[in-house]
């Protein structure tokens, strides 16, 4: 399919509509097969569940080309699974597995046209995702349900590099022990949306979120983990139930362990510790890693020695090698890569 004729290294983090897009209905307890249509618009009740108690959770992956030309998408079991246990603490019904990677097949398939070439820096978004659709006026589930998947193109996250980002400890929190933390829905970014724009209004970039019970701990920030490197070259992550158990800091463990031989600590990060680290970054799908270079805290300041110009060393080796598998330039790991 040729290309659309579309400045793909000049495109943003904005939605653009493409040709085709995935449905299926969930009534009277099972899914339907779902079809490919044209109407990137929503019509549902007035009343719908997902409009009054925010009954949504959604996921993100992209597709890539690849040096030889293939188009990819990354693990998109893991976003399946996720899916379903985001579905399962909302009381929405789960979509299978293998209908879901069906489902991205179709709509990557559907729109290869808007697939960025390799090279460009940019990346086909997808967004699955799943809403209360039926009246709910008392408080409960729903009983009908939508999932959907749209694609959107994407820039490069970095436009000439990755330049290190300044992030400031929070003083709101994110997510309550025993809470929804875990899970991506909605629900955890509508009452972000208020955190980040006071953070963006004051000049940092993002918000470190401190364990809501202590504040005592790092968790995340509203969109992506942490990674730490130590001094001596160890790779620390934060390990807690309240955070957003990312697909791309699950990856980039592996690489950290299998590809570059270094020791992986996942376990409990007190902020008191952060000044002792060397680098730190933040692992999503979006940008892979962002360095971080410096983090405020009510009038101090933490400067990583990998400073404000560049990605520490060791970060660096692990965004170009996990880049590296995902452009199909570095072997990949036994199902990693999905080919449309
Ligand atoms: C999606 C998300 C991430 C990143 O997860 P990936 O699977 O790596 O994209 C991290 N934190 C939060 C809160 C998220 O919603």
């Amino acid at each position: 399919m040729a290309k659309q004729n579309i400045d793909w290294s000049n495109i943003g983090f904005g939605y653009m509509k493409t040709g085709e897009r995935f449905v299926s209905n969930y009534k009277d307890g099972k899914w339907d097969d779902g079809i490919l249509t044209e109407d990137a618009t929503v019509t549902i009740s007035e009343c719908a569940g997902v409009l009054q108690y925010a009954q949504t959770v959604f996921e993100g992956l992209k597709a890539y080309t690849t040096a030889n030309g293939k188009t990819v998408v990354f693990r998109p079991d893991l976003n399946a699974k996720r899916l379903q246990d985001s579905c399962e603490r909302l009381e929405m019904p789960v979509y299978p597995t293998d209908k879901f990677i069906e489902a991205i097949r179709k709509v990557v398939k559907a729109n290869e046209d808007f697939v960025p070439p390799y090279g460009t820096g940019a990346t086909l978004y997808i967004r699955p995702y799943m809403f209360g659709t039926n009246p709910v006026i008392g408080v409960k589930p729903a009983d009908e349900y939508q999932f959907r998947v749209f694609t959107t193109p994407v820039g490069p996250y970095f436009k000439g590099g990755a330049k290190p980002i300044t992030i400031k400890v929070s003083d709101f929190d994110r997510a309550a022990p025993h809470g929804t933390g875990h899970i991506k829905a909605g629900l955890n970014y509508a009452m972000s949306l208020h955190a980040i724009v006071t953070a963006h209004a004051e000049g940092f970039d993002e918000n470190m979120y401190l364990d809501a019970a202590t504040r005592t701990k790092v968790e995340e920030t509203g969109g992506a983990n942490f990674l730490f490197i130590t001094k001596d070259g160890k790779v620390v992550t934060p390990k807690s139930n309240s955070i957003l158990p990312s697909i791309t800091r699950r990856s980039l463990i592996y690489v950290a362990e299998h590809y570059l031989g270094l020791e992986v600590e996942e376990r409990e990060v007190f902020f008191d510790e952060v000044k002792d680290f060397a680098e730190c970054g933040l692992c999503g799908t979006a940008a892979v890693i962002s360095p971080v270079g410096k983090i405020y805290d009510h009038g101090n300041e933490i400067c990583f020695p990998s400073g404000m110009e560049e990605m520490g060393p060791i970060t660096k080796k692990l965004y170009e090698t996990l880049t590296g598998i995902q452009m199909g330039t570095i072997e990949a790991p036994e199902g990693w890569i999905v080919e449309i």
